[in-house]
């Protein structure tokens, strides 16, 4: 029997599972996917995410997919210009863009690298429940067969529309309603940069990728998801060409690489993380608006938040022990995720409030103001550990 069971090899599951082998447990990771796999998301990786990389030695790896660091932002709203060095997080001063195929393989090996059972093709379909307790997983493979893992404690990382937190009956705590929706391409060469595009009910987000080509994403207002949506493409490039007119230059130079993706389910909820037997990490507890790019941040960190409330050598089949170890993970998740989800429904509103140009105004023009500005991109729980390049 293993000591866990994690339902979702993504970016919150495979490091769970990997920190929790590297710290001695026996692990269980399935997914329903086979790798490697794409998963519709942009992908931009802020310091904290690259540092955490770095710790767990991972980053060569990445940056062995010829990922270009991102040294250098541009920001650009009305008359607000902002362009400088990023700052730096414990020594990692640059942010990286790799592709989630890309990503997410090097993970599930690393899992594997440190003694995780990963079996893919696996669909997670119920959870085998004792009293109230969660005590194992069923499943079903691709060509149908069933089987069951029982394990002391179940890992939810299977996203937003979780099975783990469907069947526990996890809480829904905080939710708002979708404020954006989002279409983004690939463009070769369009930028060496992360840029921020900002006007009134549009926002567009730049980030360098691998294999030479740029990422450029156009959010819109949820409320014009129903006409976005009949002709994503064309919406897309006005969105664009008129949020930010440098960069439709440079796309207009070039072939798009590949097709228009996107979505509209921008969701935004807290769920309860855990209760007797299970935990749910990553998109499966929490979801916000993609705009401020966090949750392969947030993922990473909760993953490295619940390896550490667990610790090594804790028996897992002792309830109590677990209870208290679940209970430091909650409260951790929710000073890591609080601030920055209020601060991400704000930009989502898409709005320029007065009082937010004089703000970026301020910072364009004057150096201690546009420090505050640099530190506060990487989120809030980690700005005070944000230095000058
Ligand atoms: C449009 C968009 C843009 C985004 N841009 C960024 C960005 O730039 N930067 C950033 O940091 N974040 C971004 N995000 C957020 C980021 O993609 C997610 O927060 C992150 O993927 C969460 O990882 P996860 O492992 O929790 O979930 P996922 O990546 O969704 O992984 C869940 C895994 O669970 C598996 N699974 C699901 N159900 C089952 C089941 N029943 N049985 C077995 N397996 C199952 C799936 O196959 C999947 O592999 C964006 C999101 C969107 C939608």
């Amino acid at each position: 029997m293993p000591d866990a069971v994690v339902v979702g090899a993504g970016c919150a599951g495979a490091p769970t599972a990997m920190l929790l082998a590297r710290a001695g447990y026996r692990v269980t990771l399935v997914d329903r996917a086979r790798f490697p796999r794409d998963t519709l998301s942009t992908h931009y990786l802020q310091q904290p995410a690259v540092a955490l990389l770095r710790d767990w030695g991972l980053l060569d790896a990445v940056l062995g997919t010829r990922c270009p660091p991102i040294a250098h932002l541009r920001y650009r709203a009305a008359d607000v210009a902002i362009d400088g060095p990023m700052w730096t997080f414990d020594g990692i001063g640059y942010a990286l863009g790799p592709r989630r195929y890309l990503l997410d393989q090097l993970l599930v090996d690393a899992a594997v690298a440190a003694g995780v059972d990963f079996r893919a093709g696996q669909r997670v379909t119920d959870l085998i429940v004792e009293g109230d307790r969660v005590v194992g997983v069923r499943l079903r493979a691709e060509r149908g067969g069933t089987d069951q893992l029982r394990a002391p404690l179940v890992v939810g990382a299977d996203g937003m529309r979780s099975v783990v937190a469907a069947r526990t009956g996890a809480a829904v705590r905080v939710t708002d309603p979708p404020r954006t929706c989002v279409y983004y391409s690939y463009w070769p060469g369009v930028s060496d940069r992360f840029e921020i595009h900002e006007a009134p009910g549009s926002w567009i987000g730049v980030v360098p990728s691998n294999d030479g080509l740029t990422l450029v994403a156009a959010y819109f207002p949820q409320s014009a998801y129903p006409q976005v949506r009949l002709d994503a493409g064309a919406a897309y490039l006005a969105a664009v060409r008129d949020t930010a007119p440098d960069v439709h230059a440079r796309m207009r130079a070039v072939d798009r690489a590949e097709r228009i993706y996107g979505t509209g389910a921008q969701l935004n909820f807290f769920r309860q993380p855990a209760g007797p037997g299970w935990v749910l990490v990553g998109d499966a507890g929490h979801h916000k608006d993609s705009l401020t790019a966090r949750g392969i941040t947030d993922a990473f960190h909760q993953a490295a938040l619940l390896a550490d409330s667990i610790g090594s050598g804790l028996d897992l089949h002792d309830p109590d022990r677990l209870r208290a170890a679940l209970r430091r993970f909650e409260r951790g998740r929710d000073d890591l995720l609080a601030d920055e989800y209020q601060h991400t429904l704000k930009l989502a509103r898409l709005a320029h409030s007065p009082r937010r140009l004089a703000s970026l105004r301020a910072a364009a023009g004057d150096p201690v103001q546009a420090a505050g500005f640099f530190r506060s991109l990487c989120g809030h729980p980690f700005q005070e550990r944000m230095t000058p390049p």
